[in-house]
């Protein structure tokens, strides 16, 4: 076999033209959700096995008298959101994410908050005790001297009933993978390709954003959905191989490591042409110096000290 015959079968297709609108209107019924979410419960029950459900089951959980209408409604989900095989029912992929979406209460983002409380970190700018502060959705970290420091939207059911360090720690786990999933070339909402710039051409448009002098901005975009933000450099390497034993060897989950902390690195550009950015990331007496190029790869890493 020639390497072309290959190459020719291991790219998935890209006709993404299903029409959306029909795709939500279809779900536009308080029935269908309930036969959506019916399912959704069995197959997490089930360990990503569930049985097909039979026609009289799935009518009698989700508790409608009328056959006739309820076949109808049935009928508007199989093809999308739910499959139909000789055995009975079972949910699709996209029939799985909605009801994740629904879970995570997305759609509710008003209804809980506000809260406010002090975080357990320190503003690596001024060294005063943060605060975080959750509303509509959003959880923002501020400082009291520099305000703004960052933020990232929180669905609300992982706000429900907890305290406001723990909603933080949320968004920043959250934020993190999102940082890494665009390192790795990959959008967080849409799956699309995401090329990284580093430093970005322009700064972030965000005016709340505190200015930090020191940071290098790195930019991410997706050639799909269009989606950008960024991070400081620190952010891109954060999961980089390097930069996790380095902290390991000092002691330091860096899982666990604030990214609020985190922008206390050092960071510079060193070459313009091509573009070059230094990061210096210091514990106890080592420092760890990463060079990443214009498209946030680490080219080289030495360690100094220690
Ligand atoms: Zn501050
Ligand atoms: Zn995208």
């Amino acid at each position: 076999m020639s390497d072309n015959s290959d190459s020719a079968d291991d790219t998935v297709g890209t006709d993404l033209d299903g029409d959306p609108v029909e795709a939500f209107e279809t779900l536009g019924h308080e029935l269908r959700l309930a036969v959506v979410e019916e399912l959704a419960a069995r197959q997490r029950a089930s360990a990503w096995q569930p049985e097909p459900v039979s026609f009289a089951d799935l009518r009698a959980a989700v508790g409608v008298a009328d056959s006739g209408r309820f076949n109808y409604h049935l009928n508007e989900l199989v093809g999308s959101y739910v499959e139909q095989t000789s055995e009975g029912y079972t949910l699709t992929p996209a029939g799985y994410e909605v009801s994740a979406a629904v879970l995570a209460g997305s759609h509710a983002g008003s209804e809980v908050g506000p809260v406010e409380g002090r975080l357990d970190h320190d503003c690596h700018i001024c060294g005063a005790t943060l605060r975080g502060h959750y509303d509509d959705g959003y959880l923002s970290i501020l400082c009291p001297e520099d305000g703004y420091l960052f933020g990232n939207t929180v669905p609300p059911a992982a706000v429900a009933g907890r305290d406001i360090e723990t909603v933080a720690a949320v968004a920043e786990r959250d934020l993190r993978r999102t940082v890494e999933d665009a390192v790795d070339g990959v959008c967080p909402e849409c799956y699309g390709g995401v090329e990284t710039t580093l430093p970005a051409d322009t700064l972030p448009r965000d005016t709340q954003q505190t200015e930090d002098e020191d940071a290098v901005p790195a930019r991410f975009e997706c050639d799909r959905c269009g989606l950008t933000f960024s991070s400081n450099a620190a952010g891109v390497v954060l999961d980089h191989p390097a930069v996790v034993a380095f902290h390991h060897d000092h002691g330091v989950d860096v899982r666990e490591r604030s990214y609020v902390e985190v922008e206390s690195a050092t960071e510079r550009v060193t070459s313009e042409d091509p573009p070059r950015t230094r990061v210096e990331l210091e514990l106890g007496d080592e420092r760890l110096a990463l060079t990443l190029d214009g498209d946030g790869e680490v080219l080289e890493t030495e360690r100094h000290g220690g």
